[in-house]
């Protein structure tokens, strides 16, 4: 019996093994939207492309749509719908434009939402697919921090089905297992340390945009990387990961891991450790969030321990990269804090990169918003989307006020 059902299972199509067959990827053109593209490009058969947005590359987005014969573009910078329109003539697709075009876009019926937007722009179009209660793979980390409550709120009235494409966050969620709350101890998420790891405090005061935009192991849109490279993307994806998973503060902690191979570990309380290994590309969570409970192919490379030899572990610094504790602190305050947090560190990630101000004042900048925030009573948690919006809003005014620059809103 045994050997029938084995047999039965393996003789089962290699492909077609997704669990989702119609897909919308919001901030298609990104570096998530292209991995998620690339894996669907591969069974195209297996899937339906639903709607494709971006912000501003309207000849990536047409391509893209075309390519993947979706139904609908979108692209939220409206200079740009008549040069999508242009491209799209005559294909059938359909070009939108705007904001609320974005959002309609994420309300579309579809399997599945791949919420790949960066930064808190993401927030209505990521809700809006939230409410449809389908799946959502989830990479717009951003969001579960300036909206953790209330986002998580809509999961559980929509019934959506929210899976983790954070790499750490996926192998997390692959070692729970569905596990009771009461069974975990500890989930340490692994961090790669960046590309100053070994710098000295002196060396990181003076490093350049260029410099940061290097990751030593993951290809990645420029704000994910700047965030890695100061540690505040750990310091998120602890506030990502208090959200998504039933721990309480004290029981999350992370660890450096230059090689980038264990995503995670979750410790039980008999002792045990469980952890998830694969070689650094995001492929390998995305094609986790498309198949999940089943497993798809993904062509990556194949983890060799033995070619690897090695795989080291360390304590973080936060002395030379204050962001972590900034975020933790943030974390442990709770209230409005994260969603400062994440409007001021995107403020001064911006800043940086566009060399207006030093790589250390990136912490320094956000730590002062939220104290600035804390003296002016902007501390209450925010219980609505609208709320969100607001504080989002005002902490992104007091960061720019404090770079001596205009305040770019979230523009959802
Ligand atoms: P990216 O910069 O490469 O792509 C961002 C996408 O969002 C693009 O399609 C862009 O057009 C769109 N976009 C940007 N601003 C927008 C706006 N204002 N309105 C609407 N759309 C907008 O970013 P990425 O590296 O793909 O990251 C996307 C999200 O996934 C981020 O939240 C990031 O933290 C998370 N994430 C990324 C990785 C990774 O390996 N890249 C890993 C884990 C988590
Ligand atoms: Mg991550």
């Amino acid at each position: 019996m045994v050997e029938t059902a084995a047999r039965s299972a393996s003789s089962e199509p290699r492909r077609g093994t997704a669990a989702v067959r119609s897909v919308s990827i919001l901030g298609a053109t990104g570096s998530i939207g292209q991995s998620t593209l690339d894996l669907i490009g591969r069974t195209p058969e297996d899937f339906e492309v639903v709607a494709l947005t971006a912000q501003s590359n309207a000849a990536k987005l047409a391509e893209m749509a075309i390519r993947h014969r979706a139904r609908v573009a979108v692209i939220g910078d409206e200079a740009r719908h008549g040069e999508l329109k242009e491209h799209l003539a005559g294909t059938g697709i359909r070009a939108e434009a705007g904001v609320d075009a974005l959002v309609e876009a994420a309300a579309m019926p579809a399997d599945c939402v791949m919420a790949a937007i960066v930064g808190a722009a993401g927030l209505r179009p990521t809700f809006e697919a939230v409410r449809q209660g389908k799946r959502l793979a989830l990479a717009n980390k951003e969001c579960l921090v300036s909206a953790g409550q209330v986002f998580m709120g809509e999961v559980a009235r929509s019934g959506a089905e929210l899976l983790p494409v954070d790499s750490e966050h996926s192998a997390a969620f692959q070692a729970l297992g569905g596990s009771e709350p009461e069974a975990i101890e500890r989930i340490i998420l692994t961090a790669s340390g960046g590309p100053f790891r070994t710098w000295s405090l002196e060396q990181i005061e003076h490093v350049r945009p260029e410099q940061a935009l290097k990751h030593p192991n993951w290809s990645m849109g420029a704000k994910i990387t700047i965030d890695s490279a100061t540690l505040m993307n750990k310091g998120l994806e602890l506030i990502e990961a208090y959200h998504l998973f039933p721990v309480e503060v004290h029981q999350l902690g992370a660890v450096v891991h230059p090689q980038s191979i264990v995503h995670s570990l979750v410790t039980y309380r008999d002792g045990s450790v469980l952890a998830q290994l694969a070689c650094p590309d995001m492929r390998t969570p995305i094609a986790l969030s498309l198949s999940w409970p089943r497993r798809m192919d993904a062509p990556t490379e194949r983890l060799d321990l033995v070619k690897l030899g090695t795989l080291t572990f360390e304590e973080p610094d936060e002395a030379r990269f204050p962001s972590l504790r900034i975020a933790r602190e943030a974390l442990e305050k709770g209230g409005a804090a994260p969603a400062i947090l994440n409007a001021a560190n995107e403020i001064a990630v911006a800043a940086f990169l566009a060399g207006r101000i030093g790589f250390m004042d990136i912490p320094r900048r956000v730590g002062e918003v939220l104290e600035q925030a804390d003296a002016a009573g902007l501390t209450a948690a925010p219980e609505t989307l609208s709320d969100v919006l607001a504080v989002d809003t005002e902490a992104r005014r007091m960061a720019s006020a404090l770079l001596g620059t205009h305040a770019p809103l979230h523009n959802c």
